[in-house]
């Protein structure tokens, strides 16, 4: 029998929160992103899950054409672009998208003659200040790349550091779409804008809030990008990991529990052992205290995560006894709950997911 650790994948879930994505922003094309195997899904389930996106992004150029091999006819997008000759014979080859955001890419771009033309997402530098032309330099970018002749459509992208604050201190939403609108004015071609926490912005943002094409990825999978919660958002978790207790302890007050003896008992009680631990992905730097359910009931992990295992609080669950369902997140826990105690971002949680975890779909 295979450890109990199991990744369910809830392909209703993705296509609910596709359809989630569309209605805050209904006059967008939606590309859904699907990079890092799908922030952990399965690049496969993804496809199903998203079959009526407009188009799929990614970052992995194998797996961008695995996307073709899969039958996948849709526009596929290269959120970094291409990163030498080949990438680009690639690109035409298999009718793939790539973003444009330095004059290293247009200048091979420019030396590298294809057979067939690739459409280009020009990117802007609004203040993220990772890639991406400067507002002052965009028309010029603009205007080498439309003079390439295998250069087909070229849409205007950025992206958004802050979409997830109201009014952030340092660099509002606001400012960036300022930013963006000057450097884009009187330039031709479809806008790309918004990730997850700038759709959740577009229905209140509307009259400046321009994203022909909206690039959503947490939101898809049932995470947010902070700012709210899943279920206020109208969203479903794709993804519920879940375990078994494989042991159980009664121990006394004064005991402890784990490596380093992290934790201590105060009263006698019983804690269980679940087969889940950083080397299946669970942060090892959980703390004592971060939100477990077994058998449905929520609970909380106690001690240092281990390679293999971890320890939970059975108090509260005195029927639980080995065997016992364990969910570390997912249905009945939201991962951003599991995340914030362990200081870290579901998007963080989902992409680390070990290959040694079995994956079931529902
Ligand atoms: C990852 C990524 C997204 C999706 O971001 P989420 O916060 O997951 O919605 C959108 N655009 C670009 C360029 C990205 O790299």
């Amino acid at each position: 029998m295979p450890r109990p650790i199991v990744a369910i994948i809830h392909l209703a879930a993705l296509r609910h929160n596709l359809a989630r994505a569309r209605a805050c922003a209904p006059d967008s094309r939606a590309w859904a992103v699907v990079k890092a195997n799908a922030y952990g899904h399965g690049l496969e389930r993804a496809l199903r899950g998203f079959a009526e996106a407009d188009g799929l992004a990614l970052i992995e150029f194998d797996n961008a054409v695995r996307l073709r091999e899969l039958g996948w006819t849709k526009p596929v997008l290269l959120l970094e672009g291409w990163f030498d000759a080949a990438d680009l014979h690639t690109m035409a080859r298999h009718g793939l998208n790539g973003a444009a955001h330095c004059d290293e890419q247009i200048a091979l771009l420019e030396s590298t003659p294809l057979a067939r033309r690739i459409d280009v997402h020009l990117k802007m530098n609004t203040g993220m200040n990772r890639l991406g032309f400067r507002p002052h330099e965009f028309a010029r970018a603009h205007a080498r790349l439309r003079a390439i002749p295998h250069v087909g459509e070229i849409t205007l992208m950025t992206h958004f550091a802050n979409a997830d604050e109201a009014a952030h201190r340092c660099l509002p939403i606001g400012e960036q779409i300022r930013r963006f609108d000057a450097g884009a004015a009187g330039l031709p071609g479809p806008r790309s804008l918004a990730n997850s926490a700038g759709v959740f912005r577009m229905p209140e943002l509307k009259e400046t809030l321009v994203s022909d094409w909206i690039r959503p990825g947490i939101m898809l999978y049932g995470g947010t990008p902070g700012g709210g919660s899943a279920a206020e958002h109208g969203l479903l978790p794709a993804m519920t990991l879940a375990s078994e207790l494989i042991g159980v302890q009664d121990i006394a007050a004064g005991d402890f529990v784990g490596y380093g003896s992290r934790f201590e008992a105060d009263r006698a009680m019983r804690i269980g052992v679940v087969a889940c631990g950083y080397a299946d992905g669970y942060p090892r730097h959980a703390p004592t205290g971060t939100p477990v359910l077994v058998n449905g009931v929520r609970t909380r992990s106690v001690g240092r995560v281990s390679m293999d295992m971890m320890a939970v609080d059975l108090t509260d669950v005195p029927e639980a006894r080995v065997g016992s369902r364990v969910v570390l997140w997912g249905q009945g826990l939201p991962i951003d709950e599991v995340a914030d105690s362990a200081g870290t971002i579901g998007y963080e949680l989902m992409c680390a997911v070990a290959p040694r975890v079995r994956i079931e779909e529902d």
